[in-house]
């Protein structure tokens, strides 16, 4: 295959390494179906055992993974589930990771006003730093759902980080009127969510891959972006990818990273920190995408019609 170099903007990555990966998992525990069927959630005694399998059996099973090969990783957790989940959120900080906010009980921002959507980022806020003892300085939108608000909110509270779009392959800048955040794109190729879930409780009826079949994909994205100097950023799930099989087949893929050499496995809070570093020192130049996109639709007539509703 022609060597074309296909990122126009790869990072120096410290020490000479060829790319950056991160391990993050969302530990959203059963806060899923709390905020999904809140009248009924009770009742559905199966599906939250599913659930609580993140918090209780695989967030110790993947500290211990990340322990054997000497890794620090990144864990968000909504804050219901760090006041639900102490023992969990005590092993993933005791084996040296960081906790980033995921809302506070997995709430949509889709479908919240911005007041709203304060409230709960605060309320998720209040609840971290109660359970860690310290402020987090990353933030995944729950569901990917960074709204049009997102972005303001995280500078009144002083994050360093956003890890919910998609826009790039390296990391960029989000910027409006009030600064910039670093974004650290967690693309949907890279969620175990598609592969493996397939849920009578969420109506959700994906197909479930092997991990042979899932991993092909994960590896796959990790071999282009070590070529070309890029961020590889799991976005997994602990009660889905820590499931043993998978777990399993997790171990295999470090063990391919770490025998390729020159990966730097990282926290998303320090990849941030790294980009912010070559970013002042003049190494590097980030591109940055301003928001919000559009004030309105581009569409003249139906920003009209939506206006006057
Ligand atoms: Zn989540």
């Amino acid at each position: 295959m022609a060597t074309i170099p296909l990122l126009a903007n790869p990072v120096p990555w410290p020490n000479g390494a060829r790319c950056a990966a991160c391990f993050s998992f969302d530990m959203d525990g059963e806060s899923l179906m709390h905020i999904a069927l809140p009248r009924e959630a009770n009742k559905r005694v199966c599906g939250l055992s599913e659930l609580r399998y993140g918090p209780t059996v695989a967030v110790p099973r993947l500290v211990k993974i990340f322990a054997h090969f000497g890794m620090k990783q990144t864990f968000f957790v909504p804050g219901w589930c760090a006041e639900r989940y102490p023992a969990a959120v005590d092993a993933i900080l005791a084996g040296g990771h960081e906790i980033g906010h995921h809302g506070y009980i997995h709430e949509d921002p889709y479908t919240l006003s911005r007041d709203d959507e304060r409230y709960w980022t605060e309320r998720g806020l209040v609840a971290l730093v109660k359970a860690t003892g310290k402020k987090p300085v990353g933030y995944r939108a729950p569901s990917f759902a960074f709204s049009e608000n997102t972005l303001e909110i995280l500078q009144e509270f002083g994050f360093a980080y956003d890890a919910s779009l998609m826009a790039d392959d390296v990391p960029y800048l989000i910027a409006n009127d009030g600064g910039d955040l670093v974004e650290l794109p967690s693309p949907m190729a890279m969620d175990d969510w598609p592969h493996y879930m397939h849920s009578f409780d969420f109506g959700t009826t994906n197909q479930i891959s092997s991990p042979a079949r899932a991993f092909e994909v994960f590896r796959s994205e990790f071999d282009v972006m070590w070529q070309h100097g890029g961020l590889w950023v799991a976005v997994w799930h602990p009660f889905i990818s820590g499931r043993t099989p998978r777990a399993a087949a997790m171990v295999e893929l470090i063990e391919y990273m770490q025998n390729k050499g020159g990966v730097w496995f990282a926290t998303l809070a320090e990849i941030a920190a790294h980009v912010r570093k070559v970013t002042a020192s003049g190494a590097w130049t980030p591109r940055v995408e301003r928001l919000p996109y559009y004030d309105a639709s581009p569409i003249p007539a139906l920003s009209r019609r939506l206006a006057a509703e």
